[in-house]
Order: structure tokens, then C-alpha cells, then sequence
């Protein structure tokens, strides 16, 4: 079932009003792959009647009061991505195209949409309801963080946007109370995985971080919050937080538990239409629902943590998976579907092998807050298992009508190294049965100071793992291949280091890489981090940064250019190890998270450079948008 977009089809459901409007910057395809989709059929399960706004225009109250008003409140999400990034590239360029947009054309979303939206609520709205603002832009801006498009810090979006709640990470359980609280005339200033601004601090147990103040105009204290920021996002382990904002603080509540497998399993299997809504399907078609309509999510969260992803600070440390028996009946009913063609394009999750297992201790007592799961190397507490697996893939291909399961999300190749166990048939079964002609991995790069940086393992397996797939591959008789993931332009990366990854890549590899992209330093990673203070937030020890666009895109076209130019290095094998910046920087493979000093202060920012992009992006934004 759709929810509804227009005032007519809310008298169709024999609707007087709506409790919740929510206010979207993608389009409304109803798809357990959308926020707005979850988060509006699970208050509709729990009896709240739900409107659906897509990309309304700002401009005017003709969209956004289209419904009416809520008479508890409203929700609004710029969309699956944060709009900076859906907006613009690596090198701040407008993005002509966009894939939750009907039509293709990027000319839909405003930049900063949360702040926006909530805007043009305030202004039209006679009500004022609250507004509960979620999804990653509001997840990843709740407290102060450096923002790359404006090159400054910002203080939490829920100060910016004016908004009255802000929901963080997995917003199930939050949205829920809020609902039940609001409905009940209960407050709503201490749930679980919510953010609010309050004159005073409300817990005492909570912890302090440097304000926002203090992160404008120290470097140090900027690292020093963030590492109290990043610990304190386990369901388990976490406590509550707070910061100064001038007089007022932003409150973060700990985070919302976590939800089991049965109501995994219960939100999954909800009516999803799997379809663009018919009230925008006149304006023409969605690129994600190519991707996203034949595609099954099969578990949250990820220890991956790679320096560079928000997804341990968004979904969780934790992988929680969905039941076999409920991924098997939402394939059947794929595959019941007319217009299904017997191909489900993935089956996966952040990192598709991580289904069906996960650390002990971590179950019960939350993730560690010195270490990582499987960097630099794979914690003994972590018994990888592809058993899990393998299982539901073998009864997904035998499903009527089931012509083939392709497993398109990213895969951890080093975790299936390290699996003795089940590894070897693991890797047979993709190869013989779940590669679409090509398999991706993503190495990111093969310097080892700069993996550092990135928080990936070093990749001395790399070539290894690629004997071993093509030998598959040759005994089975096909042509598949490996595509390699890779990133330019990282806090830590040279136009050496981008050299020596291009010998690799030409000499070992065998490859031009294509997939590549210049690192976009999107808040609330710790690679972000390194790039605003250029200091490695783990020792403190100064780390090159590549700042300049041009120099970004330098690196870049040092790896995807056609022809290796044949020079009198290239027949010396280099170590990749061995690279200008590895001998500055003292591997540390006990790296804890937090806790060092501070060497020296270091601010080279190309001011001129970064103020002309701005002026030129502001300037293009004029000329593109409606
Ligand atoms: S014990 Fe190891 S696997 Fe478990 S949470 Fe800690 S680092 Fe992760």
C-alpha cells in the first residue's frame, strides 16, 4: 500500500486528517530501501495516519500544505544521501543527474534540504506542530562538524534548522515514541536515538564535549569531541551526550536499542509497493528503482568502519540480520511478481558477507571502544562464518521462477580469507553462481600509510584473492572479473603514493582502473576529520592533505590514465609499502581510538582556491535551480 501524497487519496482511506506529514528531498518510491517508506509504515502499524511530501517546492505553500497539517508532527529527511552530496561532486560541480529524482534531472532538491524544508514549514504553517527532523544529513550533522562546502564548522543542524527534534541513526523505536509521547500529551526530551536544545543540562550523566565554541577555534578540541562522539554510538555502550551551543545546549540522548530479529523481520515484510508513487510517476522515471526494486536488504550496521563511511555513526557497529525464513518469502514475492524477469540483482547489506554472525561480547556488552572488529586485523572475538550465508543463498536460487541471485553489494575479501572453515566454497559459489559478469571489492587503495589513514587493513592478500577467483573462474568456465574500488585524494595520499597505486594496478593488477573517485570529505567521519585538521586524530602527528581541486584531480587522472607511461621506475618494482609518506609514519597496529599529543599546529588551506569554488558553486546553483 502507498501512503498517501494528495488530500484525495486520504478520503479514499476514509481519512479526516493525517497525524504525521513527512517532507522528503528524494522522490516517494515505496520500498523498504526508503526512510520515509520505513518510517511511514511503521507508525501506520502502530495506528498513526501518514502523509508522504516529496521534493516539495520551497518557494511556495502549494506542495507543502497540499495535505493539510499533522496533528502531531512533522518529519522531515533530505532524502537517502545528504543533499550537499546528492548536490554537488568530490569537486563541488553541480551533479546534472540525479537517481531519486522522476525525470533524471538533478533540479529538485535544495542544498542543506533538511534546513530548507523545515523552513518552509515554519513559513506557511499556522499550526506549529513540531518538527521532527531524521535520515543521514540530520543523523551525521547532530552535533558541531566541519562542513567541506562552506569550509567551515557548523554547529548541530538542529540549532541551524530551527527544527524541535532531531532523530539519529536507525529511527524505528524514536519516531515511534515521539508519536505515542505527543499523542499522550508525555514529553519527549529524553528518547533514546533523539537529539533536543534545551537551556540546561538535563542528566548529569552525560558526558561533556568540548562546545561549539571551543571546536571553532581549537583543532585539538575538534578532535578530542569527535573521538567522544564516535565511541558513543553503541545501542550498549553509549552514554548520553551534550554541547554548548552560545547559552543553549544540544542534548543527545543515548542511542536507540537496537531492533531484533523479529522486528527486522516485521518491518521488512511490510506491503512494500516496490513502486515509484503514482502521483509522481507522471513526471517520468526514478534511475534507483532500477536498482532497488529486484534488490533485498539482508542485514544493518557494519564493522567494517573504514575511516572514510558514516555507517558505524548511522546504523551501528553491530550487524543485525534478518531471518532466513523472511528474506526467502520477500523473494517469493519478487518472484511472483509479473514483471519479474528471475534475476534479484543484489542480496546483501554495507558489506554483503557480514550476514548471519557476529562477536559475542559485542552482543551482549556493545562494541569495544579501543579497538576495531576487523582492522588492522581481524579480532579472534570475531569468528567469521559465510555458513549463514551460503544457506540462504542456496534456497534463494531454488525459488520457482528464480533465475539467478547476483550479490552486487561490496564484499570484504579479506574476510573471506580469513574464513578456514567455509571461505573456499564461499568464493566457488559466488564465482559459479552470484557474480553478474563482474565482482566488487573495494581495496581503496594499496599504500600502506595511506590504508592507515583510510582505517583498512593492508591488502597483501589483494593478489592472492585475485589468483584464486580467476583460477575459479577458469575451472568453471567463465569470464567474470574483479572491479576494484578505489579512492584518490585521501587525507594521507601523495601524487606519489597515486603513482605507485597506478604501477600496481597496471603491473599486478592488469588493470586501467575506472572505478575511481576523489574522496569527499562528507561530516562525521573520521577521515573528514584528518582532512579539516590535517593531523592524524589517532597520534596527533601531522598527515599530508590534499586540499587543492586540482591537485585532487591530478591524483585521480594519475590512475585512470589509459596509457602507463613507461619510465625508468616503472621496471623497478616498487614495494607499495615503500612509499614517500609510509616513511614519515610509524605503523601502529594496537591503534586505539582517542588518546595522544599533539604535535604541532598546521592550517594550509587554500583560502583563495576554496573561495573562488564557493562563489562558483553559488553562482551555478542560481542558474540551475528552478
Ligand atoms: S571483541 Fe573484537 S569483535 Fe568483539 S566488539 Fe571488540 S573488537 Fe569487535
Amino acid at each position: 500500500m502507498f501512503l498517501p501524497t494528495t488530500i484525495e487519496e486520504c478520503k479514499k482511506l476514509g481519512w479526516k486528517s493525517l497525524d504525521v506529514i513527512l517532507v522528503s528531498g528524494d522522490t516517494y518510491i515505496d520500498s523498504s530501501y526508503i526512510g520515509i517508506s520505513v518510517i511511514g509504515k511503521v507508525l501506520l502499524k502502530h495506528g498513526f495516519r501518514v502523509g508522504i511530501i516529496a521534493q516539495p517546492d520551497i518557494k511556495t505553500n502549494k506542495d507543502i500544505l497540499r495535505l493539510g497539517e499533522p496533528n502531531l508532527f512533522w518529519g522531515v529527511t533530505s532524502g537517502s544521501v545528504d543533499s550537499l552530496v546528492t548536490n554537488y561532486t568530490a569537486s563541488k560541480k553541480w551533479r546534472k543527474k540525479d537517481d531519486y529524482t522522476p525525470g533524471g534531472v538533478n533540479d529538485r532538491r535544495p542544498d542543506r534540504a533538511v534546513i530548507a524544508y523545515t523552513n518552509l514549514i515554519k513559513r506557511f504553517s499556522k499550526d506549529k506542530k513540531p518538527i521532527v527532523i531524521g535520515g543521514i544529513e540530520a543523523s551525521l550533522r547532530r552535533v558541531a562538524h566541519y562542513d567541506f562546502w562552506s569550509n567551515k564548522m557548523r554547529g548541530s543542524i538542529l540549532f541551524n534548522s530551527k527544527a524541535d527534534i532531531l532523530v539519529y541513526g536507525m529511527g524505528e523505536r524514536a519516531i515511534l515514541e515521539i508519536a505515542h509521547n505527543l499523542k499522550n500529551g508525555k514529553s519527549t526530551d529524553s528518547i533514546r536515538g533523539t537529539c533536543i536544545k534545551s537551556r540546561e543540562i538535563i542528566d548529569y550523566e552525560y558526558i561533556e564535549l568540548p562546545s561549539l565554541d571551543e571546536v571553532k577555534k581549537d583543532k585539538l578540541k575538534y578532535i578530542e569531541m569527535f573521538h567522544l562522539f564516535y565511541q558513543n554510538n553503541d545501542a550498549l555502550a553509549s552514554k548520553g551526550l551534550y554541547q554548548k551551543h552560545d547559552s543553549r545546549y544540544l542534548i543527545q540522548n543515548p542511542p536507540a536499542l537496537y531492533l531484533d530479529q523479529e522486528e527486522l523481520d516485521e518491518i521488512y515484510g511490510f506491503d512494500y509497493e516496490n513502486e515509484l508513487h503514482p502521483y509522481y510517476r507522471k513526471e517520468g522515471k526514478v534511475k534507483a528503482l532500477d536498482t532497488i526494486k529486484y534488490s533485498i536488504s539482508t542485514h544493518r550496521g557494519c564493522y567494517g568502519a573504514c575511516n572514510f563511511c558514516a555507517i558505524a555513526v548511522h546504523q551501528g557497529r553491530t550487524v543485525r540480520w534478518r531471518s532466513e525464513d523472511s528474506i526467502v518469502k520477500e523473494a517469493e514475492r519478487m518472484a511472483s511478481r509479473k514483471d519479474f524477469n528471475g534475476y534479484i540483482k543484489d542480496v546483501g547489506g554495507a558489506t554483503a558477507n557480514m550476514y548471519g554472525f557476529e562477536c559475542k561480547k559485542k552482543l551482549k556488552l556493545g562494541s569495544c571502544k579501543d579497538k576495531e572488529c576487523i582492522y588492522p586485523t581481524i579480532c579472534p572475538s570475531l569468528k567469521i562464518d559465510h555458513s549463514a550465508q551460503l544457506n540462504l543463498l542456496d534456497n534463494l536460487r531454488k525459488i520457482n521462477g528464480v533465475k539467478k541471485v547476483f550479490i552486487t553489494s561490496g564484499l570484504r575479501y579479506d574476510m573471506i580469507i580469513d574464513d578456514k572453515k567455509h571461505g573456499d566454497r564461499y568464493l566457488k559459489n559466488l564465482v559459479d553462481n552470484h557474480v553478474s559478469g563482474q565482482l566488487k571489492i573495494a581495496p581503496e587503495h594499496m599504500v600502506d600509510s595511506v590504508l592507515e589513514c583510510m582505517g583498512k587493513p593492508h591488502n597483501d592478500n589483494l593478489v592472492n584473492f585475485k589468483k584464486k577467483f580467476n583460477d575459479l573462474n577458469r575451472k568453471s568456465g567463465q569470464k567474470q572479473f574483479l572491479t576494484y574500488y578505489l579512492i584518490a585524494a585521501h587525507p594521507g595520499s601523495t601524487q606519489k603514493d597515486m603513482a605507485v597505486l597506478k604501477e600496481f594496478t597496471s603491473k599486478e593488477l592488469n588493470i586501467n582502473p575506472e572505478q575511481v573517485q576523489i574522496f569527499t570529505p562528507t561530516p562525521s567521519t573520521y577521515s573528514t576529520l584528518m582532512y579539516y585538521t590535517e593531523l592524524d586524530p589517532f597520534t596527533l602527528k601531522p598527515i599530508f592533505v590534499e586540499k587543492n581541486l586540482r591537485g585532487k584531480e591530478a591524483q585521480k587522472n594519475a590512475l585512470i590514465k589509459k596509457e602507463y607511461h613507461n619510465n625508468s621506475n616503472h621496471n623497478k618494482k616498487k614495494n607499495p609499502k615503500e612509499s614517500s609518506n609510509h616513511k614519515n609514519r610509524k605503523k601502529d597496529n594496537s591503534r586505539k581510538r582517542g588518546s595522544s599529543k599533539y604535535n604541532r599546529k598546521s592550517d594550509t588551506f587554500d583560502k583563495n582556491v576554496n573561495k573562488n569554488v564557493n562563489k562558483n558553486i553559488n553562482k551555478k546553483r542560481r542558474n540551475k535551480k528552478r
